[in-house]
């Protein structure tokens, strides 16, 4: 089963789940059973949040055109970071 969109005149956007391939042109609204009219929309991306989005789109940005810094990134933290108590068992040179 794939969702697809429609759009009732009444109610607006629609999902409605049909078999892969046989989604009709047209539905009756299931609310008021009106027709509505498919729309179309690119598969996925729905599935995807805007923050989601803007951090993959920025991660396939700097393959081919990387951000250049002139300085380190403050540590937001720097100074008030407990050390890990685990650390304190590793051995020592
Ligand atoms: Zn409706």
């Amino acid at each position: 089963m794939v969702v697809y969109a429609f759009q009732c005149a009444e109610h607006g956007p629609i999902d409605v789940r049909f078999t892969i391939g046989t989604a009709p042109p047209t539905s009756g609204c299931p609310r008021c059973g009106s027709p509505m009219r498919r729309l179309f929309s690119p598969p996925g991306l729905r599935l995807a949040s805007r923050p989601l989005v803007a951090v993959l789109d920025r991660a396939e940005r700097s393959r081919t055109d990387p951000e250049v810094v002139t300085s380190l990134p403050r540590r937001a933290h720097h100074g008030s970071r407990r050390p890990n108590p685990a650390h304190a068992r590793l051995p020592r040179p």
